[in-house]
């Protein structure tokens, strides 16, 4: 699905020379280049704060309990996700309520948000699926009516722009009141192990973030809250300051391949190719496409047996994980993601993927698909 190797070989003599760098100053924890790798992307973003942490799912949950939420809350996030965006919502004690997405997107329907507000409604956790970010002027909206706070899931979309209807333009995760990421290798900016971010343009929960993924402390052994231990390695943080200048180029590369895909799809009825909102920028990470009565597993065997990577983001909705069974979501509950996990399919997305890679992986789905 991506090729870590090739995007490391164009880029080894700066990262080798960056990692050196941290070697020879044995700074592996909250070195200086931690804190300049969050001052670039603070740059990069136009935020005001960046704090580095361990991952994203650990971003997530810095933000939820900074913000202190209390047990019996409820939080509001889509069923079509990756489970770390409920994980944490369930972790802390707070109440997950899942809405159905909308069919083109597959991003969270705000009209549901709207109907599942309740008087414990504290936060809503849009998760800008795929590269494209959710109706976050619409969601503003919602949660300024009601006095919600919004924490933006970025770990899929970092370096996408969002367009408001007056003209401003700001970076996905920098919208909401907090916004989180992932460095996980294979995301659009990926560190060579674990890493995260958290980002907010307000002083008091950066503040609050800060001492939270610092084992609650803001004065060093003077613990006021109860944290938790989430950092941002120094090798992590130097790998990414030399990666974070490329990162537009690395969305124009999927873009230009995603476009390939676009085009070679595009008369098959039977593929719905990416669907993007006008309000903002795809930077794919991943390419899914959504099959119209396509037998996908034998689809995927095809692929397999030619040597072409391929998956499902996401085969079951959260409401329907064995983990997070409830009495209040019932299979049929949210017909859209139920639909979307039984029919889409992801094709490799990288930035190294070449004209000959793309034509032999769109003439192999086109193979089985139109036979
Ligand atoms: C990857 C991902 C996460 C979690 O990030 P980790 O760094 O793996 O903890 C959370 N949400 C979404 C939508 C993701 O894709």
């Amino acid at each position: 699905m991506v090729d870590l190797q090739g995007q490391y070989k164009k880029l080894k003599t700066e990262i080798d020379a960056e990692i050196q760098q941290v070697l020879d100053t044995s700074s592996y924890i909250k070195g200086p280049v931690v804190d300049a790798f969050a001052k670039d992307l603070e740059n990069y973003l136009d935020v005001k704060h960046v704090i580095p942490c361990g991952n994203g799912t650990d971003a997530l949950q810095v933000a939820m309990m900074a913000l202190g939420l209390k047990p019996g809350d409820e939080v509001i996030t889509t069923t079509f996700t990756f489970i770390a965006t409920a994980e944490v919502i369930a972790l802390l004690g707070l109440t997950p309520v899942l809405v159905d997405v909308l069919e083109d997107t597959m991003n969270i329907d705000p009209e549901a948000i709207r109907n599942a507000i309740t008087t414990k409604t504290k936060a809503i956790v849009p998760v800008h699926l795929f590269g494209q970010c959710a109706n976050m002027e619409e969601i503003m909206a919602i949660a300024d009516e009601h006095d919600l706070f919004v924490i933006e899931d970025n770990a899929q979309a970092i370096g996408a722009n969002y367009r408001f209807k007056n003209g401003s333009v700001k970076k996905a995760g920098t919208i909401g009141h907090i916004g989180c990421t992932s460095f996980f290798p294979s995301k659009n900016l990926g560190a060579f192990g674990d890493g995260g971010a958290i980002f907010t343009n307000d002083d008091i929960i950066a503040e609050q973030m800060r001492a939270v993924a610092n084992h609650g402390m803001k004065v060093r052994y003077y613990h006021d809250y109860v944290g938790v231990n989430s950092r941002l390695d120094s090798i992590q943080a130097a790998i990414l300051k030399v990666k974070l200048p490329h990162l537009d180029d690395f969305a124009k590369a999927r873009n230009r391949a995603a476009n390939y895909y676009n085009a070679a799809f595009a008369s098959c009825d039977k593929i719905t190719t990416p669907i993007t909102a006008s309000f903002t920028d795809h930077v794919f990470h991943q390419y899914t496409l959504v099959l119209n009565n396509v037998d996908r597993g034998g689809l995927q065997m095809h692929l397999n047996d030619k040597g072409i990577a391929n998956a499902v983001y996401y085969p079951v909705p959260l409401h329907q994980q064995k983990a997070y069974r409830d009495s209040r979501y019932q299979d049929g509950a949210f017909p859209v993601a139920e639909k979307l996990a039984a029919n889409v399919i992801s094709l490799p997305m990288h930035t190294e993927l070449t004209e000959e890679q793309l034509k032999y992986i769109s003439d192999a789905v086109l193979g089985f698909v139109e036979n």
